[in-house]
């Protein structure tokens, strides 16, 4: 039986009873096959609105509470910062990581381009706790703008997103130009805030075409705002993302936007996938 799969939609259906439904459309296989064929050119959630639309509505707010130590992480975790070293690090060139480490986290140094790390990963399970500069300056994408790019290419966004509006999926912990978060869980400026994100990264076939969307799942502050999202492509400004194949396993990048944004507690579970 030959199959083929619709990536964004996780449907597998037979291809020859596909093909005869088509051409009897009056059977109730070709009715399914019917509402497959819609289901599988109809926009996603992630299609709906343009790219960076200032019409699209913004994520309710939703207060997380305040925040609290860093945690200590599991014990099967890699810890990629502790709070006192950035040998885990490097810039992407494969000079040494410039950021600045004081006060048990890691600033963005403007200007001096994004972190990566030296070890590569595919699916895994992330924690990091970041906060945006005090007090806040900048409006909307310039304020407190950072960002996690899993896989190098695909940004979980990180913004001072506290009484500051911006494009929806703009905001903090937005798959970024894709998918807004459920909600807008942000702490104020100044206080640490957590992210819990889990990532499968996307298959492709030999050829190079997706035969499955990378999706992720992220907590903000402990509120869920990405439920096993689909991501569309590979991260980009202001036009539609789309993928090109990459290798399966590649650095956790940190964005440096020129906003002094800091991190700490970082520290990863690889999960086992084919
Ligand atoms: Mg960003």
């Amino acid at each position: 039986m030959r199959q083929f799969r619709i990536a964004d939609f996780g449907l597998r259906i037979r291809l020859s009873s596909f093909q005869s439904a088509i051409h009897n459309p009056h059977s109730a296989i070709g009715a399914l096959a019917l509402l497959v064929l819609v289901a599988a050119t109809a926009p996603g959630r992630a299609q709906q609105w343009p790219v960076n639309s200032l019409d699209r509505p913004r994520p309710p707010v939703v207060d997380p509470g305040p925040d609290r130590p860093p945690a200590a992480p599991p014990s099967d975790a890699i810890v990629l910062f502790d709070g006192t070293s950035l040998a885990a690090w490097q810039s992407p060139d494969g000079t040494p990581a410039k950021w600045l480490v004081r006060d048990g986290s890691v600033e963005v140094a403007p200007g001096t381009g994004p972190l990566v790390t030296k070890r590569a990963f595919g699916d895994l399970q992330l924690h990091l706790e970041w906060a945006a500069p005090t007090p806040p300056a900048g409006e909307g994408q310039e304020r407190g703008n950072s960002g996690v790019f899993l896989m190098t290419h695909y940004e979980i966004q990180v913004l001072d997103g506290y009484h500051n509006d911006t494009y929806a999926d703009g905001a903090a912990a937005a798959v970024y130009g894709q998918t807004p978060p459920l909600v807008n869980a942000c702490r104020p400026p100044g206080q640490w805030q957590t992210y819990d994100i889990v990532f499968h990264r996307p298959r492709f076939a030999p050829d190079g075409a997706v035969r499955d969307s990378a999706r992720v799942t992220v907590l903000h502050n402990g509120v869920l705002v990405q439920d096993n999202t689909v991501i569309t492509g590979w991260t980009v400004h202001a036009e539609r993302a789309r993928y090109r194949p990459h290798a399966d396993r590649l650095p956790l990048l940190l964005q440096d936007h020129g906003n002094r944004v800091r991190y700490r507690g970082i520290w990863i579970r690889e999960l086992s996938g084919p």
